[in-house]
């Protein structure tokens, strides 16, 4: 016998490793070599190694991040 899918499968869960790289936020998966960087200047967003069936966490503000962000407002 078969079980039958479940229609939301189950996420793995990574937590990344975040660090500030001059302009970039890099979030990097110590488990699965996932990578995203982001420029916190420019917006841009840059992905290595992406991964659909793990879902990635991580985060980390630097102090321009967080002043943009309140500017917003
Ligand atoms: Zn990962």
């Amino acid at each position: 016998m078969e079980f039958p899918h479940t229609p939301h499968e189950e996420y793995e869960r990574h937590i990344c490793e975040s660090y500030r790289h001059g302009d970039w936020i890099v979030h990097h998966c110590p488990l699965c070599n996932y990578e995203l960087r982001e420029n916190w200047r420019t917006g841009e967003i840059s992905v290595r190694n992406p991964k659909l069936k793990i879902k990635h966490s991580g985060s980390y503000f630097p102090t321009e991040y967080q002043s943009i962000f309140e500017n917003l407002n």
